[in-house]
């Protein structure tokens, strides 16, 4: 059996007419630039998400970019960033001329320990930037007391959890200002880059608005130096197809987690995910560890199931992050986890004998 890591052919199947209209619509409109759809979509996804502003941007990198230059952070400042994210939440700090602090994930949840975070503040700490990473929520209430004990504002990278919540409140609506991505594999994909950020500011949803349109707000009239990242109008038209099934689609892929919970669970030193209490996870990937991945990814490749590491090379390990002057050793939780973490295949259509296929295989590895 043949089982891929991510694939669309279930989903792209089922949405294909909708998603023809959707495109001749969009064709015929004759308005390829900021129209109805990206207001459209700007509308659903705040109300969706709780959040009374959303700006369409042109994907999750800029979203995080734009909402620390509205902040007014910048050179000289520091945001804390978990040390176990993807690049694009670290790059997006170094765009503006700030310096990345990074501190550990709690070792269960790989999520932002907020114990941890307070020895990290400086004077020049400006923000926290914690990432809702793998699909499971943060834990919001901690973090954000600590922003307002210290003053700092918040950012939360919710690229990997759209409609994750803390405490029934759903994840991109408790910072500041947030950035999300709706890259084609994200639990909300377009069909090409796109990405959001959502505010309860009027103020910094307005100016995000100029920021991604050139800096201005009456054509031709330049206010700040902005740039050009708009939501695409034909990928709004997709995402306002897609809008329709996030939920189900969310649920769709709880099923599947619990499926592996349930039979992955007493195999060697294998470690399932954990979601911490009050915090809902909407699996954009399920993470499993093992000291023996490597033979197991390997494993798994030779019967045709494909698998992907989250990540392999912690942020400040990478070439470009060099200059921060961290060497092995320095953030041990986020090193263990490159080196052992394994994401098993989950996306909607994944059918009920590949898993079973999929789980077998992973018995057969650790009983052989
Ligand atoms: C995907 C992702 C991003 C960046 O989004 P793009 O749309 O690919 O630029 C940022 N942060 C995290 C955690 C992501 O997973």
């Amino acid at each position: 059996m043949q089982i891929p890591f991510n694939s669309f052919s279930y989903t792209s199947k089922l949405l294909k007419a909708e998603m023809m209209q959707a495109f001749e619509q969009f064709f015929d409109s004759e308005y390829y630039i900021l129209g109805k759809s990206v207001q459209e979509f700007e509308q659903k996804y705040a109300a969706l998400t709780q959040a009374n502003h959303c700006v369409g941007l042109a994907n999750g990198l800029d979203a995080l970019h734009i909402a620390l230059k509205v902040l007014g952070i910048g050179s000289g400042d520091e945001v804390i960033v978990p040390s176990n994210t993807y690049i694009a939440t670290v790059l997006a700090i170094s765009y503006v001329g700030a310096t990345p602090v990074f501190v550990e994930p709690n070792s269960k949840t790989y999520n932002l320990n907020p114990e941890k975070i307070e020895e990290k503040i400086t004077p020049k700490t400006k923000a926290i930037l914690p990432v809702h990473l793998y699909g499971q929520a943060c834990e919001m209430e901690k973090i954000m007391a600590l922003a307002e004990k210290h003053h700092l504002l918040v950012v939360e990278d919710n690229a990997q959890a759209h409609l994750a919540t803390y405490k029934g409140k759903i994840t991109g609506s408790f910072g500041d200002i947030n950035g999300t991505s709706f890259y084609p594999t994200k639990n909300l994909g377009a069909f090409g880059d796109a990405g959001a950020i959502t505010t309860n500011s009027e103020v910094l949803a307005q100016k995000a608005r100029i920021f991604r349109n050139y800096g201005s707000e009456k054509r031709y009239y330049n206010e700040v130096i902005g740039t050009n990242s708009r939501l695409d109008e034909n990928q709004a038209a997709f995402l306002n197809v897609k809008l329709n099934y996030l939920e189900a689609w969310t649920k769709e892929r709880e099923k599947i987690a619990k499926f592996y919970d349930q039979n992955l669970l007493n195999l060697g030193d294998l470690v399932l995910p954990t979601t911490a209490q009050d915090c809902s996870h909407v699996y954009h990937l399920y993470v499993i560890k093992t000291k023996k991945r490597d033979e197991l990814q390997t494993y798994l490749n030779q019967h045709g199931i494909g698998t992907l590491i989250h990540y392999p090379i912690p942020p400040h390990l990478q070439q470009a992050y060099r200059h921060l002057g961290y060497t092995k050793g320095a953030f041990p939780i986020a090193e263990d986890l490159a080196e052992t973490c394994l994401s098993l295949p989950l996306y909607v259509g994944l059918q009920e004998n590949q898993l079973h296929y999929i789980t077998e295989t992973i018995q057969h590895f650790f009983h052989a």
